[in-house]
C-alpha cells in the first residue's frame, strides 16, 4: 500500500535558485520530448528515453540534473498522453498535448533514487536531493515504509513542498467494528450523517474564504501587467494555499472520525453526482473539498480495514427514508416532511437513504491510494486553439 506525505521545504536562497533552475531544465526536456514525439511518426517510450542521453551530450549542463529526474519527464509525457486518450474516449473534444509554459510546470520528481532523509536533533530535518543539496524541512509525521518517489512542487505563493510517496507492506485485517453510517455531503464542507450528527465548516476557514473573495475582487480591478497586480496575485495565491491547508486539516479530522467510529461507510459517488460547473468560487472549492474528503476517507479506511461504498446519489434527497415515497423538495426546503409522519432535516434524510442504498448494493469501490496526481497540470488543448508546434 502506498501512503503519501507532504512537507514544506525551507531551501536556502542558493538552493532555491537551484530548484528553480532544475524546474526549468525539466520543463525544457519535457517540451523537447514532446516536440520529438510530434515530429516523428513512429517513436516509442524507450527511443525517446535515449534521446535524453543524446540531448545531454549536446547540452552538458543537463548533467547537473539527477538523471532519473530527467527520465521522469519522459514518463510524465507518456502519462499525459494516456490521460489525453482517456479524455477522448470519454467523448470530449481534445487536440494534442500542449507545450508547457513557465506557469504550467511546477513539479519535478525523483523516482526510486537520488534522495535521502536525514533526521536531526535540531529544529530542522534535511531532505537530500541529488544535484541540489540538503534542504531543511520539518518532518512533522514519521514516514513509514520505503520511499518510492519524491515530487518537488513550487506553489504560486513562492513556497516549496515535497510530496513523498512511501510503500508499506502490511496485512490488513477487516475491522471488527460493525457500526454503519451514511454520509450526505452538503454545500461548503457541511456534512450530515445517518446517525444525525452534523459538522460545520470551521469558522477560521469561512473567514479565509471571505478574505479570498475580497482579494480576488480587488485583483480583478488591477491593471494587467502592473506591479500592483503581481503583488495582489501573490497575495491571492497565499490565501488560497492557506485555505487548502486549513481545509485539509479539517477533512483529515473528519475522515479520521468516521474511520475510527464505523466499519462500514456509505458516501455519494461524486463522479455520478452532477457537480454544477460554474465560476462560483465557494461552489468550486466545496466540490473539490468533497472529492478530497472521499479520497482521504478511502485511504484511511483501507488501512483500518473498513469498507467504503459509493452509491448513486440520485433522488436520495427526494425519497422518504421512512416509507420510501417521493417527497418533492426545492433547494431551499431544509426539512423533509412526509405524510407518513416523518419530519427530519433534509440532509439527515438523505444520509439515511445513502446508507440504505449502500447496504442494498454490493458494489464496493475503493480508491486505495492518495497519490499526488501526475497529471495535475495536465493541459488539454481544445481544437480551436492551435499550438505553434503541432505537427
Ligand atoms: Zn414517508
Amino acid at each position: 500500500m502506498l501512503i503519501s506525505y507532504k512537507f514544506r521545504l525551507y531551501p536556502t536562497r542558493e538552493q532555491e535558485q537551484k530548484l528553480q533552475w532544475t524546474l526549468n531544465k525539466c520543463r525544457y526536456v519535457y517540451n523537447f520530448l514532446l516536440n520529438e514525439l510530434n515530429q516523428q511518426k513512429i517513436i516509442d517510450k524507450a527511443q525517446l528515453q535515449e534521446m535524453i542521453v543524446d540531448l545531454k551530450r549536446i547540452e552538458p549542463d543537463l548533467k547537473d540534473v539527477h538523471s532519473k529526474v530527467l527520465q521522469y519527464e519522459n514518463y510524465r509525457l507518456f502519462s499525459n498522453l494516456r490521460s489525453l486518450s482517456q479524455t477522448k474516449k470519454n467523448g470530449r473534444k481534445v487536440g494534442g498535448l500542449r507545450f508547457k509554459g513557465k506557469n504550467w510546470f511546477k513539479t519535478f520528481s525523483y523516482n526510486q533514487s537520488g534522495f535521502a532523509i536525514m533526521q536531526n536533533q535540531t529544529r530542522y530535518d534535511k531532505l537530500w536531493l541529488s544535484k541540489i543539496g540538503e534542504i531543511p524541512f520539518i518532518m512533522h509525521r514519521t514516514i513509514e515504509g520505503k520511499i518510492k518517489q519524491i515530487t518537488i512542487k513550487h506553489c504560486p505563493s513562492g513556497k516549496w513542498y515535497a510530496s513523498i510517496i512511501a510503500e508499506i507492506k502490511e496485512e490488513i485485517k477487516p475491522t471488527e467494528n460493525t457500526n454503519k453510517v451514511g454520509i450526505d455531503l452538503g454545500i461548503m464542507n457541511y456534512i450530515y450523517d445517518s446517525d444525525g450528527n452534523h459538522f460545520d465548516n470551521p469558522r477560521h476557514l469561512d473567514k479565509s474564504l471571505e478574505k479570498l473573495q475580497k482579494r480576488q475582487r480587488r485583483l480583478s480591478r488591477k491593471k494587467k501587467g502592473s506591479k500592483n497586480r503581481i503583488k495582489q496575485k501573490i497575495g491571492v495565491a497565499r490565501i488560497h494555499e492557506k485555505i487548502t491547508n486549513q481545509r485539509d486539516d479539517f477533512l483529515h479530522k473528519l475522515s479520521r472520525y468516521y474511520v475510527d467510529n464505523y466499519g462500514f461507510i456509505a458516501v455519494e459517488d461524486l463522479q455520478i453526482k452532477n457537480m454544477v460547473r460554474n465560476n462560483h468560487l465557494a461552489k468550486a472549492i466545496s466540490d473539490a473539498s468533497w472529492s478530497r474528503f472521499i479520497q482521504m476517507l478511502c485511504y484511511k479506511a483501507e488501512r483500518a480495514g473498513c469498507t467504503v461504498v459509493k452509491v448513486e446519489p440520485r433522488r436520495t434527497t427526494q425519497i422518504c427514508s421512512g416509507c420510501g415515497k417521493e417527497v418533492h423538495k426545492e433547494l431551499w426546503d431544509r426539512t423533509h416532511k412526509c405524510n407518513c409522519g416523518l419530519e427530519i432535516d433534509r440532509d439527515y434524510n438523505s444520509a439515511i437513504n445513502i446508507l440504505k442504498r449502500a447496504l442494498l448494493s454490493e458494489r464496493q469501490e475503493y480508491t486505495p491510494v492518495e497519490i499526488e496526481p501526475l497529471l495535475s497540470d495536465e493541459q488539454v488543448r481544445s481544437k480551436k486553439q492551435e499550438a505553434p508546434c503541432e505537427s
